[in-house]
C-alpha cells in the first residue's frame, strides 16, 4: 500500500525511540506506531486502575527493541515490552499467503503464550483471547480487552458488544469472516476494568506484532483504550474519531507499512448511550472506512450503527 493511498494525518512526527520501536513483518519483526497525540477518556470507558505504576513502563515499552528469540518464559516473566522480538516462521515456496499467515499467527499466540504476559497483571482468567476472522483481511477491528463471554469461549467480541459489532460489519456490506478481529489485552481485565497504560504497554508488541503479520489496509479502533495503544494519543474520543491517523509498521529492510487507522466509539459505549446521534457518529466513521477501501456505502443499513 503506497502512501497515497492513506487519507487524512493527524499525526506528528515520530520521535526517535518510536521510530527505533516499530513493528515489522518477516523475517525479523519490530513493532512501533507513529502516532497522533496523547491519552484521554472515551465518555465513561477509561477508568485507570494502575497510572500511577504508568509511567516507567511506559516509557520502557514506548521503545520496544525486537530482539532475539525466547529465553525461557519464567525468566521473561516480570519483564517489560522493550525486549519483545518476534521472529515469525520462515515461508515456504508453495505456500499461499493465507496459510501463511495462519501460521505465522499461530506462531505468535504460541510466543504470547510462552511469555504469558498477562501474568504481570491479571489475576485470573479462562481462556486467552487472540483473535478471529481472516489473516488477509483489509480491515481490522481492534477492541480493548475480552469480556466475559469473550473469556469463556476464547473469541474476541462475541458477547453483547460483539453481537452490536457483528451488525456493524454486516451493515457495512461484510462478513465477520471477511475482517480480522483482536484486542489489545489478550486475557479478561478482573471485573472488565479498562486496560490501564501498563497492562497496555506491555501488551502492545503483540497487538503490533499481530497487525504486522495480517497487514489490513485500514483498523478501526473500538473505545479509546485501543486507540491509546496505537496511536498513543492524549486526545479524547470525541476529538479522535473521524479523523484518520497513521499506524506505521517497519520491517527490516522494507519500508514502513503505513496503515491508516480510524478510532470510533466502542460497542459497549454505543450499548449504553445507544443514541441516534452516537449511531451516526459511529456509521460515518464505518463509512469513511468503507470509502477508503474503495467499498459501496450502503444506503440503508439494517446495523445498530447505521440510523
Ligand atoms: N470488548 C472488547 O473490547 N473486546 C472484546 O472482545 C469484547 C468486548
Amino acid at each position: 500500500m503506497g502512501v497515497d493511498c492513506v487519507p487524512v494525518y493527524r499525526m506528528e512526527a515520530p520521535d526517535a525511540a518510536e521510530q527505533a520501536a516499530e513493528v515489522t513483518p518477516a523475517p525479523t519483526m519490530q513493532a512501533s506506531p507513529t502516532a497522533a497525540r496523547q491519552p484521554a477518556p472515551e465518555p465513561s470507558r477509561v477508568v485507570p486502575r494502575e497510572q500511577k505504576a504508568a509511567a516507567p513502563a511506559a516509557q520502557q515499552a514506548s521503545a520496544p527493541a525486537l530482539a532475539p528469540p525466547a529465553k525461557p518464559a519464567a525468566k521473561r516473566a516480570g519483564t517489560s515490552a522493550e525486549a519483545f522480538t518476534f521472529s515469525p516462521p520462515p515461508r515456504a515456496a508453495d505456500e499461499d499467503e493465507r496459510a501463511y499467515r495462519t501460521r505465522a499467527l499461530a506462531s505468535l499466540r504460541a510466543r504470547y503464550e510462552e511469555d504469558a504476559p498477562h501474568n504481570q497483571f491479571v489475576t485470573a482468567f479462562t481462556n486467552i483471547v487472540f483473535d478471529d476472522g481472516d489473516p488477509c483481511a483489509n480491515l481490522c477491528f481492534v477492541g480493548e480487552a475480552p469480556g466475559a463471554e469473550e473469556d469463556l469461549q476464547g473469541k474476541p467480541f462475541v458477547g453483547r458488544s460483539g453481537e452490536l459489532l457483528n451488525k456493524m460489519i454486516v451493515g457495512m456490506g461484510l462478513s465477520r469472516e471477511r475482517v480480522y478481529i483482536c484486542n489489545v489485552l489478550k486475557t479478561r481485565p478482573p471485573d472488565n476494568a479498562t486496560p490501564t497504560t501498563r497492562e497496555i504497554d506491555i501488551c502492545r508488541p503483540y497487538l503490533l506484532a499481530q497487525l504486522a503479520i495480517v497487514r489490513p489496509k485500514a483498523i478501526v479502533t473500538l473505545g479509546l483504550p485501543a486507540a491509546q495503544a496505537l496511536l498513543r494519543s492524549t486526545d479524547t474520543m470525541a476529538r479522535l474519531r473521524s479523523n484518520w491517523a497513521t499506524l506505521s509498521l517497519r520491517s527490516e529492510g522494507d519500508s514502513p507499512l503505513l496503515i491508516p487507522v480510524m478510532p470510533t466509539y466502542h460497542p459497549a459505549y454505543l450499548l449504553r448511550a445507544f443514541t441516534p446521534e452516537n449511531r451516526a457518529k459511529v456509521w460515518s466513521d464505518l463509512c469513511l472506512v468503507l470509502k477508503h477501501l474503495g467499498m459501496p456505502i450502503p444506503t440503508k443499513g439494517s446495523t445498530g450503527a447505521n440510523p
